[in-house]
Order: C-alpha cells, then sequence, then structure tokens
C-alpha cells in the first residue's frame, strides 16, 4: 500500500476515545460562564449603568459616552477577572467565517509602565484595517475606511482568553460590508411591520421578535486521513473517490449508537456552548456515515446567528482536540448525503404569543392564519430571491442532489393547513360572518386539532416546511451564514406584512368590518400564492415540469440565482423596508460572483494538480507492471495460448491508457476554460464561465479518476479511499 495511506490509515483505526474534562458543577453553574450576560452586567456595573444597558437593549436605543465608558469598566474588569487579556470587536465580513483583530487591554501609564486600559471609545466603535475583506468596490468607490460598531443586543463573550465585541461592520458612508448589519436592519422591519398586524389582535403587543434555532450538519474525518487528502485539506471536500461498497444503503447510521470517540468530542464541544451560553440540546448521527447533527434550542435570529457562528469556529478547534477534523461542506463526499443547516424560523410577540401557533380561540387562529399566509405570500413572491439566499458554489452539490430540497422554492403546508386554507379559499361572506358572530366552525379555525402542533409526519423533500409552530427553511447549507437567508426571509415578510397592513387599514377606514377585511384579504393571499404551496415529492422530475409551469423560479446555475437579488421586485423590497440600498446589492453581488469563481478556481487547480501528479503517474506505474508481466508469460506460451489468457490483461491495459488519456485532455481543457474566464473582467461573466466550461470539466475528470481507483492495485492506490474516511471506530 502507498506507505503514507497506510501509515494514516493505520494511525486512525488505532485511535482511542479522548477522556473528557467534565466540570465538577453542576450545567446551570457554568451555562454563559463566559458571557457578559445580564447577572454578569449586574455584577459589575453601576446600578445606573445596568438600568441604562438594559433599557438600551430591550427598547432599541442608543447608549451615551458616559454609559458606554462606564459599561467598558465594568466589562473590562469582568473580562479580566476570567484570565481575558485581550479584546476585539468580532464581526461578520462576507466572507465564510468570522473576523477579529486582538488588542491587549494596555496602554502607557506615563511612568514607563502600563495601565489596563478599555474605554468606551474603544467599545463602542473602531476602525480596524480591514480593508481586505470582499466589498464589492464599495470602498473603492465611496472611502476606504471601515468602521466596526458595537451591537449592544448581541452579548459579549470571552474566547480563547479574549473579550469578544460583537459588532457590525460598515463603510465611511455607511453601507454594510457584513451579514449582521442588514439582519438587524431585517429584524428591525419586520418586528415593526409584525407588530402592526398583531395589534390587530391584541393592542398590548409592543415588539415581534424573529426567532431562529438552526439544525447544524457536519461531518467528522480522522485528522490522519484528512492530512492525507490535500483535497479536503483545501477544499473541504473530497474532488475524487469512488464509492464505498457499503455508504448509507442499510441506513444503520442515522440515529444509531454514536461512536465512542465522537460521543467524547460532542461532550467536550456541548460543555464549551454552554459556557459559552449557546444552548445546544440536541445531538445525534444523521443519515450518512460520519455525518452529525448538533441543535441549540432555539433564539432570538440575531443572538441564534451569532451563535451559530461561534459554533462554526467552536466545533473545528475541539474537534482538533480529539484528532478528528470537521467538514461545514455541504458536500464532502458524492453519493451519500450532504449537509444542510436547517433554519426553523417563526415570529412571537413580546406577549409571549408564538405567530405561526395555532390557538384554542377562533380570534387566536384568526391571527395564526393571518400569519401564516403572509409567510406564504412573501415566499411565493420572492421565492427567487429566497433562493439566492441560499446558494452558493458549494451548496450548489447538495441542492437538487437526490437527498436535498431541490433548486426550486417550494412550501410544504402538511394535511391539516391545507385543509384550513382550502377552506378559506372556497367561504363565502356567510361563512365569514359566521365566524365574526361565534365559533368560526366553517373555517376551521374554531380550534385546531393538537396533532398540528406536533405536525410529525414532515415531507422531507421540501425546501420550506410549515412544522406545527413555525417555518424550517431547509435549503440552507452546512457552511452558510444563516444571516444570508434570514435577511432576505424576514425583509420578504415585512414587507408583505406592510402591504397587507395598509390594504386592512384601507377597508377599515372605509367602513369595512375588521374580522370581514382581514378574512377577505386572506383569501385573496391564498389564491394569489397557491403556485408556492406544494405537499408531494420535492425530489421528483414531474415537480420540476410543474414548478416551471407554476412560474416559480427554476434556475440552476448558482451565478444566475444571484441575478434575483437585482430584479426590480428584490430592489424595491429592500429598499421599501430600509434593508438594502440598490448600491449595496450591487456590491454584495460582485462579492457573491467573485466568492463563486474563486472557490471553484481554487478546486480545480487542486484536481488538476492531483489528477496529474498524483493519480496519473500511480495509474501508469501500475499499467507498466502489467505490461511488464505480460512480456514475461509471452515467454512461457505459445502464440495463441498467450493471447487466451491476457485478454482479460490487455483490456485493462487499454481501459486505462483510455481513462488517463482522457483525464489529460480534461485537465488541458479545464485549464485552457480557466484561462479564458480569467480574462473577462465582468465578475458575473467570470462566474458564469467557471460554471459553465470549468465545472464541467471537473465532473468528466473526477469520473474517469474514480474508474481508475476501481482498477489500480490497492495498495499503490495514494489517497485514503471512501471506505477509509467514513467510517470512524
Ligand atoms: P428536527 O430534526 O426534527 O427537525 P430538531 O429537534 O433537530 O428537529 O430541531 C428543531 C429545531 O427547531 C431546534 O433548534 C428547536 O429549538 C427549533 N424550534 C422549535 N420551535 C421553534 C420555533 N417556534 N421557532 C424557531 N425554532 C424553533
Ligand atoms: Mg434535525
Amino acid at each position: 500500500m502507498s506507505d503514507l495511506r497506510f501509515k494514516v490509515v493505520e494511525e486512525a483505526f488505532d485511535r482511542k476515545a479522548i477522556p473528557v474534562e467534565i466540570p465538577s458543577e453542576r450545567p446551570e453553574r457554568y451555562y454563559g460562564k463566559y458571557v457578559f450576560n445580564r447577572q454578569k452586567m449586574f455584577e459589575y456595573l453601576p446600578k445606573k449603568t445596568y438600568d441604562a444597558l438594559v433599557n438600551a437593549i430591550d427598547n432599541k436605543e442608543p447608549l451615551s459616552r458616559e454609559i458606554a465608558d462606564s459599561v467598558a469598566q465594568g466589562m473590562k474588569r469582568w473580562a479580566i477577572d476570567n484570565g481575558a487579556r485581550h479584546y476585539t470587536h468580532w464581526f461578520h465580513p462576507l466572507t465564510d467565517g468570522t473576523a477579529e483583530k486582538h488588542d491587549a487591554f494596555i496602554d502607557h501609564d506615563g511612568k514607563g509602565g502600563v495601565v489596563e486600559e478599555f474605554t468606551g471609545k474603544l467599545l463602542m466603535q473602531q476602525e480596524p484595517d480591514a480593508s481586505s475583506f470582499p466589498n464589492g468596490g464599495i470602498r473603492n468607490t465611496f472611502e476606504a475606511r471601515g468602521y466596526s460598531a458595537w451591537d449592544i443586543s448581541s452579548p459579549a463573550f470571552i474566547l480563547d482568553k479574549t473579550l469578544c465585541i460583537p459588532t457590525i461592520f460598515i463603510s465611511y458612508t455607511g453601507e454594510s460590508l457584513d451579514y449582521k448589519t442588514p439582519l438587524l436592519k431585517a429584524l428591525n422591519a419586520v418586528d415593526k411591520a409584525a407588530t402592526g398586524v398583531a395589534q390587530y389582535f391584541d393592542p398590548e403587543v409592543k415588539h415581534v421578535h424573529s426567532y431562529l434555532g438552526w439544525e447544524q450538519e457536519y461531518f467528522l474525518v480522522d485528522e490522519a486521513l484528512y492530512s492525507a487528502r490535500p483535497d479536503l485539506v483545501m477544499t473541504g471536500r473530497t474532488l475524487m473517490g469512488h464509492e464505498s461498497a457499503k455508504n448509507q444503503q442499510l441506513e444503520d447510521h442515522y440515529f444509531g449508537a454514536i461512536p465512542s470517540r465522537v460521543e467524547a468530542f460532542m461532550l467536550d464541544l456541548e460543555i464549551e456552548c454552554h459556557r459559552l451560553g449557546i444552548p445546544a440540546k440536541t445531538r445525534h448521527n444523521e443519515v450518512a456515515p460520519n455525518q452529525f447533527e448538533l441543535a441549540p434550542i432555539f433564539e432570538e435570529t440575531n443572538l441564534a446567528n451569532d451563535h451559530n457562528l461561534l459554533l462554526m469556529s467552536l466545533i473545528s478547534e475541539v474537534a482538533r482536540r480529539h484528532n478528528f477534523r470537521v467538514l461545514l461542506h455541504e458536500k464532502p463526499f458524492a453519493g451519500i448525503n450532504g449537509s444542510g443547516k436547517h433554519n426553523n424560523w417563526s415570529l412571537g410577540t413580546d406577549t409571549g404569543v408564538l405567530l405561526f401557533s395555532p390557538g384554542k380561540t377562533p380570534k387566536a387562529n384568526l391571527q395564526f392564519i393571518t400569519f401564516v399566509v403572509n409567510a406564504m405570500a412573501a415566499v411565493y413572491h420572492h421565492n427567487a430571491l429566497l433562493k439566492a439566499s441560499i446558494s452558493s458554489a458549494t451548496n450548489a452539490h447538495r441542492l437538487g442532489a437526490n437527498e436535498a430540497p431541490p433548486a426550486i422554492i417550494s412550501i410544504f403546508a402538511g394535511a391539516q393547513l391545507s385543509d384550513i386554507l382550502e377552506k378559506i379559499e372556497k367561504s363565502t361572506t356567510t361563512d365569514i360572518l359566521e365566524f365574526a358572530s361565534k365559533s368560526g366552525l366553517s373555517l376551521g379555525l374554531s380550534q385546531i386539532p393538537e396533532i398540528m402542533l406536533d405536525n410529525t409526519d414532515r415531507n422531507r423533500t421540501s425546501p420550506f416546511a410549515f412544522t406545527g409552530n413555525r417555518f424550517e427553511f431547509r435549503a440552507v447549507g452546512s457552511s452558510a451564514n444563516c444571516a444570508s437567508a434570514m435577511i432576505a426571509l424576514n425583509a420578504a415578510v415585512a414587507d408583505q406584512l406592510n402591504a397587507f397592513k395598509k390594504k386592512i387599514d384601507e377597508r377599515v377606514e372605509k367602513g369595512d368590518d375588521l374580522t370581514h377585511a382581514l378574512l377577505d384579504e386572506i383569501r385573496a393571499l391564498i389564491i394569489e400564492s397557491k403556485p408556492i404551496h406544494f405537499d408531494g415529492n420535492g425530489y421528483s422530475d414531474e415537480w420540476k415540469e410543474e414548478a416551471a409551469r407554476r412560474g416559480l423560479d427554476c434556475e440552476t446555475s448558482v451565478p444566475k440565482i444571484f441575478d434575483a437579488y437585482l430584479s426590480n421586485e428584490s430592489v424595491m423590497m429592500f429598499d421599501r423596508t430600509g434593508v438594502f440600498s440598490k448600491v449595496e446589492l450591487e456590491a454584495r453581488n460582485e462579492v457573491k460572483w467573485e466568492m463563486y469563481t474563486k472557490k471553484i478556481q481554487i478546486e480545480a487547480r487542486v484536481l488538476g494538480d492531483l489528477a496529474i501528479n498524483h493519480i496519473v503517474p500511480v495509474a501508469t506505474r501500475y499499467q507498466s507492471i502489467l505490461v511488464d508481466n505480460l512480456v514475461k508469460i509471452k515467454t512461457l506460451f505459445n502464440d495463441d495460448k498467450y493471447s487466451e489468457i491476457v485478454k482479460q490483461d490487455l483490456n485493462t491495459i487499454e481501459k486505462m491508457a483510455r481513462h488517463m488519456s482522457i483525464i489529460k485532455d480534461e485537465v488541458e481543457t479545464m485549464v485552457n476554460a480557466r484561462k479564458d474566464a480569467n480574462r473577462l473582467t465582468d465578475e458575473r461573466e467570470k462566474a458564469i464561465a467557471y460554471h459553465d466550461n470549468v465545472v464541467p470539466r471537473m465532473e468528466t475528470i473526477r469520473y474517469h479518476i474514480d474508474k481508475l481507483e476501481l482498477m489500480v492495485d490497492n495498495e499503490m492506490w495514494p489517497l485514503p479511499k471512501y471506505r477509509e474516511l467514513l467510517f470512524i471506530r
């Protein structure tokens, strides 16, 4: 066996679980230990400062400089008490992860020494020299500087002995250069819009929160095996590898017993999560071998998203302690399931009502149906945009493949909700009057059966499903920043609710009864957004045809899917809700196209290198062994006998030659396609060229390499095979 492969496989298979240090305190004692939460604020801040800060957080009001100084003092004291020596503004640039630039808590004391230093100014705003973050030209066009500013709604925390302060990241002229800024704007928009509508049902409502419960799927690979796969190291996925004879056919991994090495890792991770205030709750094996999931209890969307980003860096760190590498890529292995990050999303009032949860009275259920139908209408009107919000070079491998939601957005409502929608759609004025007068029976809104609250019969093939008290946006990719999907969704729903409220208010002003107006507008929305409602099998080919007939967006080329951000409807919607200006949208799309190109470019380079410098040489060596052998055999037999016994060998030699020749040709074509694409200056055109001309070459190259894997002597194959990578013991 290839020496390296032999060594790493043995190393991986010998590995034992690493014991985890379990804290002696109970979980509620160490939960949030490293978070500057209200409890710590109360402990470390003067009463006046504490009250002012809490008021600013709860009512979304600005903080005075004086209060900020006082907060900074308390926060610094807490951080130093907990071992921190540095602080950083922690922000979410338009790359995959988070960004930080650490500064020590020190300043000159004027006597040749230093003092601990941290002020309100440093807490509230900084100017990181972060000019190399992608910005789509915004900072060239406007002003070179980018600012980070404290997001007081998300608590500061300590990670690796550094105080991390969640911040937004914007240009000098105010354009957002990150994910958090537009997310906060979208959450604000949906708060205002939904509060306006919720007040029809309860005038006491002052705020509506958006909630997010993400489910993070990931793969684990042993560190030694990982390091022997340059494709995993450089691109996060295997660019080649023949399917293992056994993978997920037996469905023995899903919800199966968790291997002890993995269990130790998970426990360690959960303890770390809890110390950082991430409410990690559920863990289980996923469908594919080596695939797992972690889900926390849902939280307010901005915080939930910070927690997901934090988790994504934490998980890699903890995995390494256990000699694993975590793969957050959407499709690390061909032929088995990819990883997603279901975004469970809902809206809830500050009076404690979940707006997508049916109630016990007709009135509560009218509210429920109002919000559900508006959400459906928003998803319908902006289905192309929502798809763009979850699209990326990496998620493209997962969407539309067998086990994942198709590259078409539709909504699964389930039997009971569908039944109610139908009843309302077919309702008459008499039904509505009957509803207003008493029971709501005829519309199915009197009491919605409990079973709906526990909507277990879920359609896994739907990218956007109603699941009893929330919607589950399943098309989101495992490596994505959830903000992208949450910005588009919350903004679209805000815009829809505003339009709805406008219509209702106009009708009521003209003397129409409120209930009547609501039901009538709901009925109109149900009819209008019918094309988005699909409870059937989203994986079927018939659905693709049907979706096209219904006018849903069916584009499959990722660079073209991004166009949806710049459609008239999207630009106007984002403008009305104040989430993005057109300039910002244009700049961000430049970044998306550029990122797409770069990802494919890196993959293509790695694949070209592996194909020509790793695979072809090994295959050639094996082929030459076969040829040598034939020459020797020939000395032993007469011509007739010889041709008879070497038939298969000749065949193999010829087949290998053919595969290698195609690989070499295709690599050359791929390199030329890349060169041609690189000459294009327009980012969109370039991304399209990569999609159309480079990606197909990569697929062909892989196909032929995987064929060679089955022919070449197992002992000689240089890269760990799927069967070795995928079964942790
Ligand atoms: P499943 O895998 O069956 O979809 P999980 O239990 O793994 O479900 O995950 C469900 C996720 O949905 C959890 O993060 C949970 O906290 C979250 N969730 C539950 N109710 C809501 C809600 N009303 N709004 C947002 N998220 C929710
Ligand atoms: Mg799940």
